[in-house]
């Protein structure tokens, strides 16, 4: 890919990924509050101003109205430029990402590493979603949670089919189904794993120890991204929640011993795209420890 091109698309992941922040900074506010997400109109909350469309640009309206409303002045969180600089960082970071993939694996058609970048694309926008409505309302959406596994099977399906045509056989192979079935697999890996997880760690405290959100969330997770991802979103995410959950404790000096709940989504998710981005480093790493 030739610089200015390179410029062009760079900048355009990036936008993307802003504008549909955007739009999901939107569905983080609503959805959870059993509101519609086209009517009314984004207006201010303070001071019901409409939002006009200069004033809702992504991150730059932010910037340049200094986080106020543009009529009362009342402050904007920053919250939603946090969500908007997310969605554009993660989307240029996948583009980035299949860029560098497309130069290793020239045998790979464009065409397929576009549909790769869109799956990553919509999972990404679903994990922001989740993880922000995890962290306020501790819950998980069916649509983030279910819509991932539906994402991951259809994912396998489509691959399965592509992968029939490229091998222009017409001899039945259960080979060609290798995507599907490692999709179908990755989801009874995830969600059997968290179930049995969710299940020991109820017994062990008597109390539920996390909600079935978390369980489909890892389904999705397996079905998108197999079973091996699916063990290490376990051990990251584990590793990051407890960082979060020490760090909680040392922040509002809670007792030890004393039952903090937190959200498990998020780190679910933070895990998911440290495997998506750094899986294979992880993996070799990993593995020199035992050399
Ligand atoms: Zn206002």
């Amino acid at each position: 890919m030739d610089a200015g091109l390179f410029t062009i698309f760079s900048l355009f992941s990036f936008a993307t990924g802003a504008c549909i922040a955007s739009f999901l900074n939107v569905v983080i506010w609503r959805v959870p509050r059993g509101e519609s997400i086209s009517s009314p109109p984004s207006h201010c909350p303070k001071c019901d101003a409409p939002i006009r469309w200069w004033q809702n640009v992504p991150v730059l309206s932010w910037l340049a109205l200094h986080g106020k409303c543009a009529g009362c002045k009342a402050p904007i969180s920053p919250h939603y430029l946090l969500v908007e600089l997310l969605g554009g960082v993660l989307f240029l970071a996948a583009f980035l990402h299949f860029e560098a993939f497309s130069t290793i694996y020239p045998e790979w058609s464009d065409w397929i590493i576009v549909c790769e970048l869109l799956v990553w694309w919509i999972w990404i926008s679903l994990m922001i979603v989740g993880s922000f409505i995890d962290f306020d309302h501790k819950l998980l959406p069916d649509f983030v949670t279910v819509g991932g596994m539906v994402l991951g099977c259809a994912r396998g399906v489509f691959a399965s089919i592509v992968g029939m045509i490229e091998a222009k056989s017409s001899v039945f192979s259960l080979s060609a189904f290798a995507p599907l079935l490692m999709s179908l697999a990755g989801l009874a890996f995830g969600f059997g794993l968290l179930w049995l997880v969710r299940f020991l760690g109820t017994k062990a405290f008597k109390r539920e120890a996390m909600g079935m959100g978390d369980v489909f969330l890892m389904g999705a997770v397996g079905a998108l991204f197999g079973p091996p991802t699916v063990l290490g979103t376990l051990i990251l995410s584990s590793v990051f929640g407890s960082i979060a959950g020490i760090a909680l404790m040392l922040v509002d000096r809670i007792r030890p011993g004393r039952f903090v709940e937190i959200p498990y989504g998020p780190y679910i998710c933070l895990g998911c795209l440290t495997c998506m981005f750094y899986g294979n480093e992880l993996y070799s790493w990993y593995m020199n420890l035992f050399r």
